[in-house]
């Protein structure tokens, strides 16, 4: 039942909402809890397991997280962070599936090696270096290496099939990786919050916020099948709207995203279901981006298992398509523009040009030169077995730096403000693998004094890691991936070499 006023109001649909909603849900279950979602259906954005690449990032392929430091070595710590916030999200998900929440983990989850694969030989130094590196680490000891074709090949036959046999190539194989429909998550997480009693609107899309003086908030919303404008109540709101988290947060007046602005980024897939490369790819083989290429333009072809049924994607080609949300407007970046965020954007601009106009050539290109960029990871591959799929849409920070810069932000952001009344998460990677600790961060934020009580008493069930670092205890991090195999039922092993 719709109450006057709500405890806690959740903007957006996506796997953050549902994670927020899903932990609410059971650490104060008397709380009135309510989620507004714009389209008709949750999941239906960056979530949706068709809009992203589905990988669970562990930072066991993505060679982002790993860069090489001016004195040659390779700086591991992005990775081992990446790793520690994956088995997090990995203990919480393992807990819910051995409650029912839920249902069977493969319709979720399902073991899909991760591999990081290179050409050249400065390329493979570099990777075998980074191998040496992370396998120091006993988050990353199951990993293997190999610059020969034929060890590539029984990894993924796809990668060596019709190469040049002369060409210098190298990979990185971790058995431990997954692929994970974020999309179906998110529905489950939604069904379970709403058996619990949760309030679930969808087509309703918050259109202003503002903190009345008594310290409410008063939530404005369409709905966008009759179009009937109404005012909801709500002691705290947490945005979780993607893409269109920076307008809300300007709506309810936070000054901490003075001067952010958002840089669209947009997407297309490379797609097949043919049964003869479906059968031969089974695992997630990512590239290295272009110099100048932002990270999210990092090539890979990934096994997909979306719905029961599998299928290989290749790409993001990366584009300027200037929404903010797959199904947003194309004139939110000029709605975005604001006198205080124009030179950061500006200056952002001009110091990564290389972007824009690699941005502008992706968004140029045609299904045969993207047919091209695949042949470089599968040059058997032929044109008319694929078809190209629209991505999600991603919205990257930009925010000021100290001299007002405008400085280009890859991670995501958490954004509290109004004595902790109010939050966003702004960007998107690693995104959806990392939700819980988002989630985790925002409630330490936005609740400080229940914190204690909530981790010693119910979260510490859920996530047993949480009051320990992972990375700095083996025996601990041995169990935890144990554990983690056999609720989630994977076929692979998280563990280390000797297991
Ligand atoms: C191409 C691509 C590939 C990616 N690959 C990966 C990957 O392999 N692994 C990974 O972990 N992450 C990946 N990500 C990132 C991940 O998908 C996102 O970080 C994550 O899904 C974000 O979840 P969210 O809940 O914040 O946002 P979303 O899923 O975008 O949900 C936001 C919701 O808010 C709703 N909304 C917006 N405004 C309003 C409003 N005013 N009122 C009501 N509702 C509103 C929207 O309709 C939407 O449903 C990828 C993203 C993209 C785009």
């Amino acid at each position: 039942m719709t109450r006057e006023t709500t405890d806690v109001l959740l903007i957006g649909g996506g796997i953050v909402s549902a994670t927020l909603a899903s932990l609410i849900a059971r650490l104060e279950p008397s709380w009135s809890v309510e989620v507004f979602e714009r389209l008709d259906d949750v999941a239906a954005e960056a979530s949706n397991g068709w809009n992203n690449a589905g990988t669970g990032h562990a930072a066991l392929c993505e060679l982002n997280y790993t860069p090489r430091t001016r004195n040659g070595s390779i700086e591991i710590t992005k990775a081992v962070d990446v790793h520690e916030q994956f088995l997090i999200t990995a203990q919480y998900w393992s807990s819910l599936v051995k409650e029912g929440a839920l249902a069977a983990p493969s319709t979720f989850i399902n073991s899909t090696p991760h591999l990081a694969f290179v050409r050249g030989d400065a390329d493979r130094d570099f990777l075998a270096a980074r191998h040496e590196a992370l396998t120091s680490h006993h988050f990353f000891q199951s990993m293997d290496y190999s610059a020969d074709s034929t060890t590539i090949e029984q990894w993924a036959p796809l990668l060596t099939r019709d190469r040049r046999t002369d060409e210098s190539i190298a990979a990185t194989y971790a058995a431990e990786g997954t692929d994970v429909d974020f999309g179906s998550i998110t529905r489950q997480l939604f069904e379970d919050f709403t058996r619990r009693g949760g309030g679930l609107h969808t087509h309703t899309e918050v259109t202003a916020l503002h903190r009345g003086t008594d310290g409410l908030w008063q939530v404005r919303s369409r709905d966008r099948t009759s179009g009937a404008v109404s005012v909801k109540r709500a002691r705290t709101v947490l945005v979780g709207a993607g893409g269109w988290a920076l307008k809300l947060l300007r709506s309810a007046g936070a000054t901490e995203v003075r001067g952010y602005g958002l840089l669209p980024v947009s997407g297309t897939f490379l797609s097949t279901t043919a049964p003869e490369i479906v059968d031969q790819h089974q695992v997630k083989v990512y590239g290295k981006a272009p110099i100048g290429a932002p990270p999210m333009s990092m090539p890979h072809l990934d096994a997909r298992i979306i719905d029961g049924q599998r299928s290989v994607l290749f790409g993001p080609f990366a584009g300027a398509i200037p929404k903010f949300l797959k199904n947003g407007s194309i004139w939110d970046l000029a709605g975005s523009l604001r006198a205080d965020n124009l030179w950061p954007l500006t200056t952002m601009g001009v110091k990564n040009l290389n972007l824009v106009s690699l941005l502008a050539r992706d968004l140029l290109a045609t299904h045969a030169s993207k047919v091209t960029a695949l042949q470089a990871f599968a040059p058997s591959a032929n044109e008319t077995d694929w078809q190209a799929i629209v991505a999600g849409q991603r919205a990257q920070i930009v925010k000021p730096d100290t001299k007002g810069r405008g400085v280009l932000q890859f991670g995501t952001e958490v954004i509290t403000s109004a004595e902790g009344t109010l939050a966003g998460v702004l960007g998107a990677s690693p995104g959806a693998s990392t939700a819980v600790p988002i989630a985790l961060e925002i409630l330490r934020r936005c609740f400080p004094q229940h914190v204690e009580a909530w981790e010693t008493a119910t979260l510490i069930d859920y996530i047993p890691s949480l009051r320990t670092s992972l990375a700095s205890d083996p025996a601990f991090t041995e169990q935890v991936k144990e554990a983690i195999t056999s609720s989630l039922d994977l076929d692979q092993p998280l563990a280390g070499k000797d297991r």
